[in-house]
């Protein structure tokens, strides 16, 4: 059996050498580092795989945050709800900028942002709903949207662990995580659905105005050379980076579906299993993308599993450990212990298995079997 991985970079990186190689070497050729072709072609390709008028290229995904709550014109002291369990990039940014965040509980089943929860914590200052699309699941975009038109808000999707998911509507309609809300944000980072060899990220939107102000503060605030009409930031994605992208863009359903049929075999095996709680997903493989595979072990037993795991040579992940209302930098004397139950109940059970493009069913069997006799112990 090959080694298991958390993530198999290398494995997925052997399949595609020959066109990363040549895309590389093609920029190093050109010499165009920043802003060559390929950030241009990787651009228009994603905006067409998307259906979204413009995509923003940045360096990174927090940035890409960053820079779209910058582009709404968000002011110091205005709220942006959030999800507290979550990476912590959502709310510090949020915090950079000097805006209140309000970190609210989600959904046990989905791990998403939940909706009542977003209801209760609107206030007159509330200015914008960040749902982050954890795992690779959308949160319930339909509602959401519905409430942000209610309150008039701005929804800012991070959509740094779901590209290429789609949410289905009610109605049976579809559209692409990221390309719902007002604005989305998203990371390249290497262990991504589509990461690429270093860091890299982009801001999507369909609003031209929203479009032409982020382009702007991507570079420096400027529209025109050396007028600095806003304050802006440097955030480029560079062209090396761009060639990977657009090399791996092609694959990247192709590379879901890798990470659906693993999370599948992965469910059916566990499957009745008592104390083990499989990730909530429909036979709709499009709908859940999977960036991890992350189970609820509810024996109270989960930092013992992740130790038998580790020394059975399996790595695994817990994402996330502490919920970011009990983190130094973001606690706050208004959060209520009582209003995040789910938040702490999942810091305690979840632990994600290894997910990747490159995971072979020999390894899933192993994997399977020995989370299975840990739990029946
Ligand atoms: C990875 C990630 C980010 C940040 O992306 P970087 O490219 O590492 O800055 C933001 N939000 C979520 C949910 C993420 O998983």
């Amino acid at each position: 059996m090959k080694k298991i991985q958390m993530v198999d970079l290398k494995g997925q990186y052997e399949a595609i050498k020959d066109t990363v190689k040549g895309a590389i070497d093609e920029v190093l050729e050109t010499s165009a580092f920043i802003n060559g072709p390929y950030v241009h072609q990787f651009q228009k390709d994603l905006e067409s795989y998307l259906g979204i008028k413009h995509v923003i290229p940045c360096a990174n995904g927090t940035d890409a945050l960053q820079i779209a709550m910058m582009g709404l014109g968000l002011k110091p002291g205005d709220e942006v709800i959030t999800a507290d369990f979550t990476f912590a990039a959502t709310v510090e940014v949020i915090a950079l900028l000097q805006l209140t965040p309000v970190l609210v509980d989600v959904n046990a089943d989905d791990f998403n942002i939940s909706v009542e929860a977003i209801k209760k914590a609107i206030t007159p200052k509330t200015k914008a709903i960040v749902p982050v699309h954890l795992f690779g699941r959308c949160a319930n975009m339909e509602a959401i949207m519905e409430i942000a038109a209610e309150h008039n808000l701005y929804v800012i999707e991070d959509n740094a662990q779901a590209i290429g998911a789609s949410y289905l509507y009610k109605d049976g309609s579809k559209k692409k995580a990221g390309a719902i809300g007002h604005v989305a944000a998203t990371s390249f980072f290497p262990s991504k659905n589509l990461g690429c060899y270093g860091d890299g990220g982009a801001i999507f939107t369909n609003d031209d105005e929203l479009a032409h102000t982020l382009r702007g503060i991507v570079n420096h605030g400027m529209y025109e050379r050396y007028h600095h009409d806003v304050v802006g930031v440097n955030s480029r994605l560079d062209s090396m980076q761009a060639a990977v992208l657009a090399a791996k863009l092609p694959r990247l359903d192709q590379y879901n579906e890798a990470r659906y049929r693993a999370a599948q075999k992965y469910s059916a095996a566990f499957k009745g299993q008592e104390h083990i709680i499989t990730p909530d997903f429909s036979d709709n493989k499009e709908e859940h993308v999977f960036h991890q595979y992350t189970l609820r072990i509810t024996n109270g037993k989960r930092d013992e599993l992740v130790k038998f795991l580790n020394e059975n040579g399996i790595p695994c992940g817990v994402y996330y450990p502490i919920p970011l209302h009990l983190q130094k930098a973001y606690t706050d004397s208004r959060y209520n212990e009582a209003d995040f139950e789910v938040t702490n109940q999942l810091v305690k059970e979840v632990i994600s298995l290894p997910m990747h493009t490159e995971l072979d069913d020999e390894q899933i069997d192993f994997i399977t079997s020995k989370v299975i006799a840990f739990v029946n112990d």
